[in-house]
């Protein structure tokens, strides 16, 4: 037993212990952002085009300065696959899960599961909203299909 035993949340899908590193940057600033239930993605200072988490350079003007801002919570399934993977002691799940490419209404790309376990992949084209989930205690960004949102235990302000 470790003197991280916190009441911090399991998540349903992965391990604690799969949590990622929030100090390595330039990703930190996304789950630094995801502690105060922000979605922060990176922009190019110059152009505006919107960038990998882990670009540097942009394809559009060649700038390299990143300005990391908020952006809404929204996006549309561009893609989904149902994972059957059976990994006890890191996944969780003994079922198959969804493993969605959203794309944001900031024009980002992430690639994430839902908040809350689901057996069936979300339409392609369905709007979803970004919920956190917690893993080792860090947030990650996850999503909600609008057809669960009547059956989701979100928190909001
Ligand atoms: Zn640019």
């Amino acid at each position: 037993m470790t003197g991280t035993a916190r009441t911090a949340p399991r998540d349903w899908l992965v391990d604690g212990s799969l949590a990622p590193h929030v100090d390595e940057t330039p990703p930190g600033a996304l789950y630094r952002a995801a502690e105060r239930g922000e979605l922060a993605l990176p922009f190019c200072l110059s152009c505006r085009l919107p960038l990998e988490p882990e670009q540097r350079i942009c394809d559009g003007c060649g700038g390299n300065a990143v300005s990391w801002e908020p952006v809404p919570l929204r996006g549309t399934v561009h893609t989904a696959t149902l994972v059957h993977r059976l990994e006890p002691g890191l996944v969780r799940a003994s079922a198959p899960y969804p493993v969605l490419d959203v794309e944001l209404d900031s024009g980002h790309r992430l690639i994430m599961t839902t908040l809350n376990p689901a057996t069936a992949a979300p339409a392609v084209g369905e709007t979803v909203t970004i919920g956190f989930r917690t893993v080792g205690g860090v947030r990650i960004p996850a999503a909600v299909p609008a057809a669960a949102h009547s059956e989701t235990t979100e928190d909001r302000p």
